[in-house]
Protein backbone atom coordinates (compact mmCIF):
# COMPACT_ATOMS: atom_id res chain seq x y z
CA UNK A 1 0.00 0.00 0.00
CA UNK A 2 1.18 3.53 0.04
CA UNK A 3 2.20 5.49 3.08
CA UNK A 4 -0.94 6.93 4.96
CA UNK A 5 1.16 9.77 5.95
CA UNK A 6 1.67 10.85 2.24
CA UNK A 7 -2.18 10.18 1.20
CA UNK A 8 -2.41 12.46 4.19
CA UNK A 9 -0.55 14.76 3.01
CA UNK A 10 -1.20 14.73 -0.48
CA UNK A 11 -4.75 13.54 -0.64
CA UNK A 12 -5.89 15.71 -3.55
CA UNK A 13 -3.35 14.12 -5.78
CA UNK A 14 -3.61 10.50 -4.27
CA UNK A 15 -7.63 11.29 -5.17
CA UNK A 16 -6.81 12.41 -8.98
CA UNK A 17 -4.59 9.13 -9.32
CA UNK A 18 -7.40 7.01 -8.02
CA UNK A 19 -9.55 8.27 -10.58
CA UNK A 20 -7.24 8.11 -13.26
CA UNK A 21 -6.76 4.34 -12.64
CA UNK A 22 -10.61 3.68 -12.46
CA UNK A 23 -10.57 3.02 -8.51
CA UNK A 24 -13.32 3.50 -6.02
CA UNK A 25 -10.78 3.82 -3.25
CA UNK A 26 -11.54 7.20 -1.01
CA UNK A 27 -7.90 8.43 0.36
CA UNK A 28 -9.84 11.43 2.03
CA UNK A 29 -11.21 8.80 4.54
CA UNK A 30 -8.18 7.03 4.68
CA UNK A 31 -6.64 10.04 5.88
CA UNK A 32 -9.49 10.80 8.11
CA UNK A 33 -8.75 7.56 9.47
CA UNK A 34 -4.79 8.29 9.78
CA UNK A 35 -5.41 11.35 11.82
CA UNK A 36 -7.87 9.43 14.01
CA UNK A 37 -5.50 6.82 14.17
CA UNK A 38 -2.21 9.02 15.21
CA UNK A 39 -4.55 10.83 18.02
CA UNK A 40 -5.57 7.55 19.45
CA UNK A 41 -2.04 6.33 18.68
CA UNK A 42 -0.99 9.43 21.18
CA UNK A 43 -3.58 9.61 23.74
CA UNK A 44 -2.87 5.75 24.15
CA UNK A 45 0.60 6.55 24.71
CA UNK A 46 -0.15 8.86 26.83
CA UNK A 47 -2.50 6.87 29.34
CA UNK A 48 0.56 4.15 29.42
CA UNK A 49 2.68 6.92 30.61
CA UNK A 50 0.97 8.14 33.22
CA UNK A 51 -0.43 5.08 34.18
CA UNK A 52 3.58 3.70 34.57
CA UNK A 53 4.28 7.02 36.67
CA UNK A 54 1.71 6.11 38.91
CA UNK A 55 2.49 2.65 39.75
CA UNK A 56 6.37 3.64 40.28
CA UNK A 57 4.84 6.69 42.90
CA UNK A 58 3.26 3.12 44.54
CA UNK A 59 6.70 1.89 45.05
CA UNK A 60 7.70 3.91 47.79
CA UNK A 61 6.71 4.07 51.68
CA UNK A 62 3.14 5.51 51.41
CA UNK A 63 0.67 6.40 54.03
CA UNK A 64 -2.57 4.43 53.43
CA UNK A 65 -4.44 7.56 51.80
CA UNK A 66 -2.53 9.04 49.56
CA UNK A 67 -2.02 5.15 48.72
CA UNK A 68 -5.69 4.55 47.86
CA UNK A 69 -5.52 7.81 46.15
CA UNK A 70 -2.65 6.26 43.79
CA UNK A 71 -4.71 2.92 43.60
CA UNK A 72 -7.59 4.68 42.69
CA UNK A 73 -6.38 6.68 39.68
CA UNK A 74 -4.35 3.33 38.75
CA UNK A 75 -8.03 1.92 38.05
CA UNK A 76 -9.08 4.88 36.14
CA UNK A 77 -6.13 5.17 34.01
CA UNK A 78 -6.42 1.24 33.13
CA UNK A 79 -10.23 2.04 32.31
CA UNK A 80 -9.22 4.99 30.09
CA UNK A 81 -6.49 3.33 28.42
CA UNK A 82 -8.72 -0.55 27.34
CA UNK A 83 -11.19 1.90 26.00
CA UNK A 84 -9.15 4.03 24.19
CA UNK A 85 -7.21 0.51 22.84
CA UNK A 86 -10.08 -1.01 21.65
CA UNK A 87 -11.22 2.29 19.67
CA UNK A 88 -7.67 2.01 18.49
CA UNK A 89 -7.74 -1.19 17.64
CA UNK A 90 -11.33 -0.52 15.59
CA UNK A 91 -9.50 2.76 13.29
CA UNK A 92 -6.70 0.82 12.65
CA UNK A 93 -7.89 -2.20 11.24
CA UNK A 94 -10.82 0.57 9.26
CA UNK A 95 -7.42 2.17 7.97
CA UNK A 96 -5.35 -0.72 6.73
CA UNK A 97 -8.78 -1.73 4.92
CA UNK A 98 -9.05 0.96 3.13
CA UNK A 99 -5.61 2.11 3.30
CA UNK A 100 -5.09 -1.12 0.67
CA UNK A 101 -7.85 -0.20 -1.45
CA UNK A 102 -5.86 3.03 -2.37
CA UNK A 103 -3.67 1.40 -5.67
CA UNK A 104 0.12 3.10 -6.05
CA UNK A 105 0.62 6.15 -7.29
CA UNK A 106 1.24 6.15 -11.39
CA UNK A 107 4.62 7.16 -13.11
CA UNK A 108 4.09 10.75 -15.17
CA UNK A 109 4.64 9.17 -18.55
CA UNK A 110 1.67 6.46 -18.18
CA UNK A 111 -1.03 7.25 -20.55
CA UNK A 112 -4.11 8.44 -18.89
CA UNK A 113 -7.56 6.27 -19.64
CA UNK A 114 -8.72 2.63 -20.32
CA UNK A 115 -7.34 -0.30 -22.44
CA UNK A 116 -7.75 1.47 -25.88
CA UNK A 117 -4.80 4.25 -24.32
CA UNK A 118 -2.21 1.54 -23.98
CA UNK A 119 0.81 3.08 -26.45
CA UNK A 120 3.51 1.37 -28.06
CA UNK A 121 6.61 1.66 -27.52
CA UNK A 122 8.11 -0.68 -30.03
CA UNK A 123 6.94 -2.49 -32.91
CA UNK A 124 9.28 -6.12 -33.58
CA UNK A 125 8.67 -8.41 -36.76
CA UNK A 126 5.98 -8.20 -38.94
CA UNK A 127 2.90 -10.41 -39.59
CA UNK A 128 3.32 -13.61 -41.51
CA UNK A 129 1.51 -13.73 -44.76
CA UNK A 130 0.31 -17.17 -45.21
CA UNK A 131 -0.08 -18.74 -48.88
CA UNK A 132 -2.51 -20.95 -47.21
CA UNK A 133 -5.62 -20.96 -44.74
CA UNK A 134 -3.96 -20.78 -41.24
CA UNK A 135 -5.19 -22.84 -38.61
CA UNK A 136 -5.82 -21.70 -35.34
CA UNK A 137 -3.75 -23.44 -32.21
CA UNK A 138 -6.54 -25.69 -31.38
CA UNK A 139 -6.71 -27.68 -34.46
CA UNK A 140 -3.29 -27.61 -34.82
CA UNK A 141 -2.10 -28.91 -31.38
CA UNK A 142 -5.10 -31.72 -31.72
CA UNK A 143 -4.17 -32.88 -34.78
CA UNK A 144 0.05 -33.45 -33.77
CA UNK A 145 -1.40 -34.78 -30.58
CA UNK A 146 -0.11 -32.73 -28.50
CA UNK A 147 -3.14 -31.59 -26.52
CA UNK A 148 -5.80 -33.72 -24.76
CA UNK A 149 -9.30 -31.40 -23.67
CA UNK A 150 -11.53 -34.29 -23.26
CA UNK A 151 -9.81 -36.34 -20.81
CA UNK A 152 -8.80 -32.88 -18.97
CA UNK A 153 -12.39 -31.53 -18.93
CA UNK A 154 -13.53 -34.93 -17.50
CA UNK A 155 -10.83 -35.54 -15.07
CA UNK A 156 -10.51 -31.66 -13.79
CA UNK A 157 -13.24 -29.31 -16.02
CA UNK A 158 -13.08 -26.78 -18.26
CA UNK A 159 -10.29 -24.82 -19.36
CA UNK A 160 -7.87 -27.65 -18.50
CA UNK A 161 -5.63 -29.54 -20.57
CA UNK A 162 -3.19 -32.40 -20.92
CA UNK A 163 0.01 -31.70 -22.60
CA UNK A 164 1.30 -34.73 -24.71
CA UNK A 165 4.03 -35.68 -26.88
CA UNK A 166 6.07 -32.58 -28.70
CA UNK A 167 3.38 -30.57 -26.65
CA UNK A 168 4.87 -31.96 -22.93
CA UNK A 169 8.72 -31.57 -24.35
CA UNK A 170 7.75 -28.29 -25.89
CA UNK A 171 6.89 -26.56 -22.72
CA UNK A 172 10.11 -28.21 -20.58
CA UNK A 173 12.18 -26.91 -23.78
CA UNK A 174 10.30 -23.34 -23.64
CA UNK A 175 10.80 -23.53 -19.75
CA UNK A 176 14.72 -24.36 -20.14
CA UNK A 177 15.00 -21.87 -23.07
CA UNK A 178 13.58 -19.01 -20.35
CA UNK A 179 15.30 -20.10 -17.15
CA UNK A 180 18.89 -20.61 -18.95
CA UNK A 181 18.26 -17.10 -20.14
CA UNK A 182 17.53 -15.28 -16.93
CA UNK A 183 20.25 -17.23 -15.40
CA UNK A 184 22.62 -16.13 -17.82
CA UNK A 185 21.63 -12.48 -16.94
CA UNK A 186 22.51 -12.74 -13.48
CA UNK A 187 19.08 -14.71 -11.91
CA UNK A 188 19.09 -16.94 -9.16
CA UNK A 189 16.90 -19.96 -10.61
CA UNK A 190 14.95 -20.94 -7.59
CA UNK A 191 11.78 -23.41 -7.93
CA UNK A 192 9.11 -22.24 -5.69
CA UNK A 193 6.48 -23.46 -3.49
CA UNK A 194 3.13 -23.42 -5.51
CA UNK A 195 0.61 -23.23 -2.14
CA UNK A 196 0.94 -19.60 -0.19
CA UNK A 197 -0.21 -18.10 2.66
CA UNK A 198 -3.57 -16.01 2.21
CA UNK A 199 -1.25 -13.41 4.17
CA UNK A 200 1.71 -13.58 2.10
CA UNK A 201 -0.86 -13.26 -1.60
CA UNK A 202 -2.29 -9.61 0.36
CA UNK A 203 0.85 -8.48 1.10
CA UNK A 204 1.35 -8.73 -2.47
CA UNK A 205 -1.50 -6.85 -3.42
CA UNK A 206 -3.65 -9.94 -4.22
CA UNK A 207 -7.33 -10.42 -2.74
CA UNK A 208 -7.13 -14.11 -1.61
CA UNK A 209 -10.76 -14.38 -1.04
CA UNK A 210 -13.56 -12.78 -1.43
CA UNK A 211 -16.83 -12.25 -4.94
CA UNK A 212 -14.65 -11.89 -7.86
CA UNK A 213 -11.10 -13.30 -6.71
CA UNK A 214 -8.99 -14.87 -9.03
CA UNK A 215 -7.63 -17.08 -6.16
CA UNK A 216 -8.28 -20.46 -5.25
CA UNK A 217 -8.11 -21.06 -1.72
CA UNK A 218 -7.75 -24.58 0.16
CA UNK A 219 -10.77 -25.08 2.30
CA UNK A 220 -9.77 -25.54 6.34
CA UNK A 221 -6.27 -23.71 5.71
CA UNK A 222 -4.29 -20.80 6.10
CA UNK A 223 -3.23 -21.22 1.98
CA UNK A 224 -3.93 -20.68 -1.75
CA UNK A 225 -2.77 -21.96 -4.51
CA UNK A 226 -0.21 -19.31 -5.50
CA UNK A 227 -1.93 -17.33 -9.16
CA UNK A 228 1.77 -16.52 -9.98
CA UNK A 229 5.24 -17.33 -8.58
CA UNK A 230 5.48 -13.55 -7.78
CA UNK A 231 4.02 -13.60 -4.33
CA UNK A 232 6.33 -16.95 -3.25
CA UNK A 233 9.31 -14.45 -4.75
CA UNK A 234 7.99 -11.37 -2.96
CA UNK A 235 8.16 -13.99 0.56
CA UNK A 236 11.88 -14.49 0.41
CA UNK A 237 12.88 -11.23 2.02
CA UNK A 238 9.92 -10.23 3.73
CA UNK A 239 10.83 -8.66 7.46
CA UNK A 240 14.22 -8.08 5.96
CA UNK A 241 16.47 -5.24 5.85
CA UNK A 242 19.16 -5.44 3.47
CA UNK A 243 22.26 -3.46 2.64
CA UNK A 244 22.45 -0.81 -0.16
CA UNK A 245 25.35 -3.30 -1.76
CA UNK A 246 23.02 -6.49 -1.49
CA UNK A 247 20.68 -4.71 -3.95
CA UNK A 248 19.55 -5.33 -7.02
CA UNK A 249 18.63 -9.06 -6.00
CA UNK A 250 17.54 -10.58 -8.93
CA UNK A 251 15.53 -13.86 -9.01
CA UNK A 252 13.30 -16.17 -11.58
CA UNK A 253 11.63 -19.20 -10.53
CA UNK A 254 9.60 -21.51 -12.28
CA UNK A 255 6.08 -22.07 -10.95
CA UNK A 256 2.71 -23.34 -11.71
CA UNK A 257 0.00 -20.61 -11.82
CA UNK A 258 -3.70 -21.34 -10.48
CA UNK A 259 -6.25 -18.99 -11.55
CA UNK A 260 -10.21 -18.97 -11.40
CA UNK A 261 -10.33 -16.46 -14.19
CA UNK A 262 -13.86 -15.46 -12.26
CA UNK A 263 -15.30 -12.91 -15.11
CA UNK A 264 -13.29 -13.76 -17.96
CA UNK A 265 -15.82 -16.46 -19.30
CA UNK A 266 -15.95 -16.10 -23.29
CA UNK A 267 -12.88 -14.83 -23.60
CA UNK A 268 -10.76 -16.91 -25.46
CA UNK A 269 -12.92 -19.56 -24.25
CA UNK A 270 -11.26 -22.86 -26.83
CA UNK A 271 -7.67 -23.95 -26.36
CA UNK A 272 -4.42 -22.84 -24.37
CA UNK A 273 -5.04 -19.17 -24.46
CA UNK A 274 -7.09 -18.76 -21.28
CA UNK A 275 -6.77 -21.71 -18.63
CA UNK A 276 -6.80 -22.28 -14.95
CA UNK A 277 -3.27 -23.57 -14.65
CA UNK A 278 -0.45 -22.78 -16.67
CA UNK A 279 3.19 -23.04 -16.19
CA UNK A 280 5.53 -19.99 -15.67
CA UNK A 281 9.06 -18.26 -15.39
CA UNK A 282 8.92 -15.11 -13.92
CA UNK A 283 11.31 -12.48 -12.89
CA UNK A 284 11.34 -10.82 -9.53
CA UNK A 285 13.74 -7.94 -8.44
CA UNK A 286 14.50 -6.32 -5.00
CA UNK A 287 16.10 -2.92 -6.16
CA UNK A 288 16.84 0.45 -4.62
CA UNK A 289 14.06 3.06 -5.47
CA UNK A 290 17.30 4.92 -8.02
CA UNK A 291 17.81 1.55 -9.84
CA UNK A 292 14.13 0.22 -10.31
CA UNK A 293 13.54 2.24 -13.41
CA UNK A 294 16.22 1.42 -15.22
CA UNK A 295 15.93 -2.42 -14.12
CA UNK A 296 12.49 -2.44 -15.38
CA UNK A 297 13.99 -1.47 -18.91
CA UNK A 298 16.18 -4.38 -18.02
CA UNK A 299 13.33 -6.25 -17.88
CA UNK A 300 11.30 -5.62 -20.65
CA UNK A 301 14.83 -5.86 -22.83
CA UNK A 302 15.37 -9.54 -21.59
CA UNK A 303 11.67 -10.59 -22.50
CA UNK A 304 11.90 -8.78 -26.50
CA UNK A 305 15.40 -10.25 -26.64
CA UNK A 306 13.42 -14.11 -26.38
CA UNK A 307 10.57 -13.01 -28.24
CA UNK A 308 12.90 -11.68 -30.86
CA UNK A 309 14.80 -14.83 -30.86
CA UNK A 310 11.86 -17.13 -30.71
CA UNK A 311 11.19 -14.95 -34.30
CA UNK A 312 7.29 -13.20 -32.96
CA UNK A 313 5.68 -11.21 -34.10
CA UNK A 314 5.23 -8.59 -31.34
CA UNK A 315 4.39 -4.60 -29.95
CA UNK A 316 5.53 -3.43 -26.39
CA UNK A 317 2.52 -1.65 -24.74
CA UNK A 318 3.12 0.81 -21.92
CA UNK A 319 -0.32 0.16 -20.29
CA UNK A 320 -2.65 2.88 -19.19
CA UNK A 321 -3.59 4.30 -15.88
CA UNK A 322 -6.77 2.23 -15.86
CA UNK A 323 -5.28 -0.94 -16.56
CA UNK A 324 -2.29 -1.46 -14.05
CA UNK A 325 -4.04 -3.15 -11.13
CA UNK A 326 -3.11 -1.94 -7.72
CA UNK A 327 0.36 -2.54 -7.25
CA UNK A 328 1.98 -1.41 -10.63
CA UNK A 329 3.38 2.13 -10.77
CA UNK A 330 4.27 1.33 -14.05
CA UNK A 331 3.76 -1.73 -16.74
CA UNK A 332 4.53 -3.26 -20.02
CA UNK A 333 2.93 -5.52 -21.66
CA UNK A 334 3.69 -7.43 -24.71
CA UNK A 335 1.29 -8.50 -27.17
CA UNK A 336 2.47 -11.25 -29.78
CA UNK A 337 0.58 -11.96 -32.81
CA UNK A 338 -1.57 -14.73 -33.18
CA UNK A 339 -2.80 -15.71 -36.79
CA UNK A 340 -4.61 -18.15 -36.05
CA UNK A 341 -6.76 -16.73 -33.24
CA UNK A 342 -6.57 -13.09 -35.82
CA UNK A 343 -5.40 -11.17 -32.57
CA UNK A 344 -2.65 -10.14 -30.94
CA UNK A 345 -2.54 -11.53 -27.51
CA UNK A 346 -1.05 -10.79 -24.30
CA UNK A 347 1.91 -12.98 -23.70
CA UNK A 348 4.14 -11.29 -21.08
CA UNK A 349 3.70 -8.80 -18.74
CA UNK A 350 6.76 -6.12 -16.66
CA UNK A 351 5.73 -4.17 -13.79
CA UNK A 352 7.73 -1.74 -11.59
CA UNK A 353 5.49 -1.98 -8.29
CA UNK A 354 7.81 0.58 -6.58
CA UNK A 355 7.65 0.36 -2.94
CA UNK A 356 4.16 -0.33 -2.80
CA UNK A 357 4.36 -4.20 -2.18
CA UNK A 358 7.62 -3.73 -0.35
CA UNK A 359 5.89 -1.58 2.56
CA UNK A 360 3.31 -4.39 3.34
CA UNK A 361 5.91 -7.44 2.75
CA UNK A 362 8.20 -5.09 5.26
CA UNK A 363 11.20 -5.25 3.02
CA UNK A 364 13.68 -2.39 3.74
CA UNK A 365 17.60 -1.64 3.08
CA UNK A 366 19.67 0.52 4.83
CA UNK A 367 21.31 3.14 2.56
CA UNK A 368 24.90 3.25 2.48
CA UNK A 369 26.95 5.50 4.80
CA UNK A 370 23.47 5.46 7.35
CA UNK A 371 24.38 4.74 10.41
CA UNK A 372 24.33 0.92 11.78
CA UNK A 373 25.14 0.08 7.86
CA UNK A 374 28.31 -1.97 8.78
CA UNK A 375 26.37 -3.87 11.34
CA UNK A 376 23.67 -5.30 8.74
CA UNK A 377 26.25 -6.24 6.27
CA UNK A 378 27.82 -8.17 8.28
CA UNK A 379 24.61 -9.42 10.09
CA UNK A 380 23.97 -10.43 6.57
CA UNK A 381 27.27 -12.19 5.91
CA UNK A 382 26.96 -14.19 9.00
CA UNK A 383 24.19 -15.50 7.92
CA UNK A 384 25.38 -17.05 4.97
CA UNK A 385 26.84 -15.21 2.87
CA UNK A 386 24.37 -14.15 0.60
CA UNK A 387 22.16 -17.14 0.32
CA UNK A 388 19.66 -15.32 1.99
CA UNK A 389 20.76 -11.95 2.66
CA UNK A 390 19.66 -9.69 5.27
CA UNK A 391 18.97 -9.09 8.92
CA UNK A 392 15.60 -9.76 10.24
CA UNK A 393 13.94 -6.94 11.04
CA UNK A 394 13.16 -6.18 14.46
CA UNK A 395 9.70 -4.39 14.91
CA UNK A 396 9.17 -1.48 12.77
CA UNK A 397 11.64 0.90 13.60
CA UNK A 398 14.59 -1.12 12.37
CA UNK A 399 16.67 -0.85 15.06
CA UNK A 400 16.51 2.82 15.32
CA UNK A 401 18.79 4.01 11.82
CA UNK A 402 17.61 5.08 8.82
CA UNK A 403 15.98 2.47 6.66
CA UNK A 404 14.09 3.21 3.17
CA UNK A 405 11.60 0.60 1.59
CA UNK A 406 13.15 -1.30 -1.81
CA UNK A 407 11.28 -1.34 -4.85
CA UNK A 408 10.07 -4.33 -6.45
CA UNK A 409 9.85 -5.66 -9.92
CA UNK A 410 8.09 -8.21 -11.50
CA UNK A 411 8.27 -9.38 -15.02
CA UNK A 412 7.03 -12.83 -17.21
CA UNK A 413 10.06 -14.52 -18.46
CA UNK A 414 7.77 -17.48 -20.40
CA UNK A 415 4.25 -18.06 -19.99
CA UNK A 416 3.85 -21.33 -21.72
CA UNK A 417 0.44 -21.57 -23.13
CA UNK A 418 0.40 -18.48 -24.80
CA UNK A 419 3.75 -19.26 -26.00
CA UNK A 420 2.75 -22.38 -27.46
CA UNK A 421 -0.33 -20.73 -29.10
CA UNK A 422 1.81 -18.64 -30.81
CA UNK A 423 4.25 -21.08 -31.42
CA UNK A 424 2.08 -22.95 -33.36
CA UNK A 425 0.02 -20.53 -34.83
CA UNK A 426 2.85 -18.37 -36.13
CA UNK A 427 5.23 -21.35 -37.61
CA UNK A 428 2.92 -24.14 -38.94
CA UNK A 429 2.98 -25.26 -42.09
CA UNK A 430 0.63 -25.70 -45.09
CA UNK A 431 0.72 -29.92 -43.64
CA UNK A 432 -0.16 -28.63 -40.35
CA UNK A 433 3.44 -29.67 -39.41
CA UNK A 434 5.12 -26.56 -36.52
CA UNK A 435 8.83 -25.49 -37.27
CA UNK A 436 10.57 -25.44 -34.22
CA UNK A 437 11.77 -21.97 -33.24
CA UNK A 438 15.87 -22.22 -33.64
CA UNK A 439 16.96 -21.44 -30.10
CA UNK A 440 14.40 -23.94 -28.68
CA UNK A 441 15.74 -27.23 -30.87
CA UNK A 442 18.80 -28.15 -28.55
CA UNK A 443 16.23 -28.24 -25.47
CA UNK A 444 14.05 -31.13 -27.50
CA UNK A 445 16.95 -32.99 -29.12
CA UNK A 446 17.24 -31.26 -32.38
CA UNK A 447 13.45 -31.42 -33.97
CA UNK A 448 13.42 -29.45 -36.70
CA UNK A 449 9.83 -29.65 -36.83
CA UNK A 450 6.58 -31.28 -35.18
CA UNK A 451 5.12 -33.90 -36.63
CA UNK A 452 2.13 -35.49 -35.69
CA UNK A 453 3.81 -38.97 -33.35
CA UNK A 454 4.12 -41.97 -35.96
P1 LIG B 1 0.23 -11.87 -15.04
O1 LIG B 1 0.94 -12.60 -13.95
O2 LIG B 1 -1.26 -11.75 -14.83
O3 LIG B 1 0.89 -10.59 -15.44
O4 LIG B 1 0.34 -12.81 -16.29
C1 LIG B 1 1.57 -13.12 -16.84
C2 LIG B 1 1.37 -13.79 -18.17
O5 LIG B 1 0.75 -15.04 -18.00
C3 LIG B 1 0.45 -13.03 -19.11
O6 LIG B 1 1.15 -12.05 -19.82
C4 LIG B 1 -0.03 -14.13 -20.00
O7 LIG B 1 0.93 -14.40 -20.99
C5 LIG B 1 -0.10 -15.33 -19.09
N1 LIG B 1 -1.44 -15.62 -18.58
C6 LIG B 1 -2.15 -14.88 -17.70
N2 LIG B 1 -3.33 -15.45 -17.40
C7 LIG B 1 -3.35 -16.62 -18.10
C8 LIG B 1 -4.30 -17.68 -18.21
N3 LIG B 1 -5.43 -17.69 -17.53
N4 LIG B 1 -4.00 -18.70 -19.03
C9 LIG B 1 -2.85 -18.73 -19.73
N5 LIG B 1 -1.91 -17.77 -19.65
C10 LIG B 1 -2.16 -16.72 -18.85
Amino acid sequence: NLDFKFIKENVDLVATNCKNRFSSADPHLVAALYDEFVALKTQADSLRAERNENSNAMKGKLDADKRALLIARGQELKEQLAAVEERLAKVEGALQREGQRVPNMTHPDVPLGGEEAAAVLREVGAQRHFTFSAKDHVTLAEALDMVDFESAAEVSGQKFYYLRNAGALLELALVNYAFNKVVSRGFTPIMTPDLVKASVLEKCGFQPRGAGTQIYAVEGSPLCLTGTAEVPLGGVYMDRILTEDQLPIRMAAFGHCFRTEAGAAGMAGKGLYRVHQFSKVEMFVLSTPAQSEALHQELIDIEIEMFEELGLHFKVLDMPSGDLGAPAYRKFDVEAWMPGLKRYGEISSASNCTDYQSRRLNIRYRPAGSKDAAGADAAATASGGGKKAGKKASGSGGGGSKTEFVHTLNATACAVPRMIVAILENFQQEDGSVVVPPPLRPYLGGMEIIHPPA
